[in-house]
Parts: C-alpha cells; sequence; structure tokens
C-alpha cells in the first residue's frame, strides 16, 4: 500500500531539508473536485518535492491519477487521465506573490503551513478538460447504439430502386 500524505506540512522545513513526499490522496477529501465528478471513489498519486534555490523556496509536483467525469456530448461517465506538473514558488502574502508573477507561479503560505490537499485539489481542478468528454467522438456511442448500426441491413445503402427490385421478384 503506497503512504497517504500528510494533511498539513510546513513547506519551508521541507524546503530546507530538501524533502520529497509521496503517497496518495483520497478523490473523496477533495470537496470543490468532487462537485465536478461522476464518481468520487479513487485516489491520485502525488509526488511533491520541496526544494530551496538561492534564497527562494519552491514546491514542484507531479500528480497523477483517474477521475471519472461526465461527458458533455453523450452524457455517460468515462475516465480521465490527469497526469500534471507544476511548479510554485512559495511566498508569504499578495504583495510578494505580486512581484514574482512574472517569473513564477506564485503560492500564498500563511502561519508557514501548507494544506496538501487543497494543494493538489487546485492543480487537478487546473488541468481539468474545460469541457470533459470522450477523447473520440465513436467512444460516445453506448454498447446498444453500436449495436444497432452494426445490425442494419446492408441494403440500407443501396439504391431503394434496386431494393424495390428485389422486393418484386419475390
Ligand atoms: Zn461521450
Amino acid at each position: 500500500m503506497p503512504d497517504r500524505l500528510p494533511v498539513r506540512v510546513d513547506p519551508y522545513r521541507l524546503a530546507e531539508k530538501g524533502r520529497t513526499l509521496s503517497g496518495e490522496l483520497a478523490v473523496d477529501k477533495m470537496p470543490r473536485l468532487k462537485l465536478l465528478l461522476a464518481g468520487s471513489s479513487g485516489d491520485v498519486e502525488c509526488r511533491l518535492v520541496f526544494s530551496k534555490q538561492v534564497r527562494q523556496y519552491f514546491l514542484t509536483g507531479h500528480i497523477k491519477g483517474c477521475l471519472k467525469l461526465t461527458c458533455q456530448r453523450c452524457l455517460e461517465s468515462y475516465d480521465q487521465e490527469i497526469d500534471s506538473h507544476f511548479s510554485l514558488l512559495l511566498v508569504a502574502d499578495d504583495r510578494e506573490a505580486e512581484r514574482v508573477q512574472e517569473m513564477a507561479e506564485p503560492l500564498i503560505v500563511v502561519d508557514d503551513e501548507l494544506d496538501i490537499s487543497t494543494i493538489v485539489e487546485d492543480e487537478i481542478l487546473l488541468s481539468m478538460p474545460a469541457i470533459p468528454r470522450h477523447r473520440e467522438e465513436r467512444d460516445c456511442l453506448s454498447h446498444e447504439m453500436v449495436n444497432e448500426i452494426e445490425s442494419l441491413p446492408d441494403t440500407q445503402q443501396e439504391n431503394p430502386f434496386a431494393v424495390l427490385e428485389k422486393l418484386k421478384k419475390h
């Protein structure tokens, strides 16, 4: 069993030590994400690297998983792969965030504490497709519909008069 990630961490302490946290997070623990899902079971795999470079603190990460979304073309649920890399520069407040915005994606840290699942949830929400749907349109057809199309008689594609001719002969 992979590890569960801690809920809250001190990112500065982890960055000083150059620590990496990896483990799984339950989708069920992410309320904003859950609202968008067709099914909230399952986990996402996360790898979070805390580092310090020239007096700046960074959190880089990788999130992988599979989410159940509702296809906006056929309204059936489907599996959406999530594979997201991100890099955040830790800052103390809005002012600092504005200052670094040009060169890095800022993340405001309040009281030297970060809520891991909130960050992971934010990153997943950012990496979600704008319009969730099956990758291929043909995947949208339900099984019954596919069978129906396949069982249609070939005569449908023939010239209608040729079909009439056939009927007359019988
Ligand atoms: Zn679909």
